[in-house]
């Protein structure tokens, strides 16, 4: 059985259990506030901080955990990154009050303090170029700090830029880009590879069907060539013989944008019965 370390609360913690619930590894808990659930009887998992995540499974508390990778990188742990999940997108930036004259990274001053909950990005960032900050530790309202006087400037996370904005902050520059990923210990044993291989799959396989659609039409034989041209598909489109008509039936897998263009194409070829489903998993 091999431990899973998934957030208890927070914002990526519905996502990651309605991916884990997509891909058939259905999270049982005994109860709303359980800290460890079946899923799917092969993994267990662990509900813990998603900042405690990376720790846990460096230190072999959990095989593999899903958490932001903000939160990986700060912890400053050597993890495996088996796969990124593609949510709770986000950028770890360094902000300015707007009337502060700070527009770039040059324009900050050395002495200058850094309020942020990211203490060893912030410092390794701006040990790296070269400009002695002094950070300021904060765990919440990063953004209020400046306002209070005890910091310049911050480095959070932000991803639409409105909290930032709404506070007077201007972003100056970007350390990180982040999502949830799925990580692994290093060192975990040969056998667990197998399975964590069989869980990066699984939950792939979601990710890839979210925005695809499989399309089904009744469509003339004499535009098949063009209808080819539309529904290019995964290997192409799969074309089987209706008995006793002129009509051959079009099964295709489509990108959800190209899905409204698509049908409206077929529709004016003289294909009929178009059907568009969705795809729960996708195994190319
Ligand atoms: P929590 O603090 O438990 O809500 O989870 C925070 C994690 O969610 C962060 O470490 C990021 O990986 C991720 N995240 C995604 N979008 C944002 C955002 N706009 N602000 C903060 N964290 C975000």
């Amino acid at each position: 059985m091999l431990r899973i370390a998934l957030p208890n609360k927070g914002r990526l913690s519905d996502e990651v259990r309605e991916l884990f619930n997509d891909a058939g590894l259905e999270v049982r808990a005994r109860g709303e506030r359980a800290l460890t659930a079946s899923l799917g009887g092969e993994f267990e998992a662990i509900f813990v901080r998603a900042q405690d995540i990376p720790e846990f499974v460096a230190d072999g508390a959990a095989d593999a955990g899903v958490t932001g990778w903000d939160l990986v990188c700060e912890s400053g742990r050597d993890l495996e990154l088996l796969m990124d999940l593609e949510f709770g997108k986000c950028r770890l930036v360094v902000a300015a009050r707007e009337e502060s004259g700070i527009q770039k990274l040059e324009d900050i001053q050395d002495g200058v303090r850094v309020a942020s909950s990211f203490t060893r990005l912030t410092q390794e960032f701006f040990t790296r170029r070269g400009q002695k900050v002094t950070v300021v530790p904060v765990s919440g309202a990063t953004e209020i700090a400046p306002h209070l006087g005890i910091a310049d400037i911050i480095v959070d996370l932000t991803s639409t830029g409105s909290t930032l904005k709404v506070n007077g902050l201007r972003e100056v520059d970007t350390i990180i880009q982040s999502s949830a990923r799925l990580i692994a210990r290093k060192d975990h044993l040969p056998e667990a590879s197998a399975r964590l291989e069989d869980l990066r799959q699984a939950l792939g396989s979601v990710l890839a069907a979210r925005d695809k659609r499989y399309l089904m039409a009744n469509v003339p034989r004499g535009v098949l060539p063009a209808v080819r041209e539309v529904l290019p598909g995964l290997n192409g489109p799969t074309v089987v013989d209706v008995q006793g008509g002129d009509f051959v039936a079009v099964h295709s897998v489509v990108s959800v944008r190209n899905i409204y263009r698509t049908i409206n194409t077929l529709r004016a070829l003289g294909c009929v019965g178009i059907l568009v489903t969705r795809i729960e998993r996708l195994m190319p």
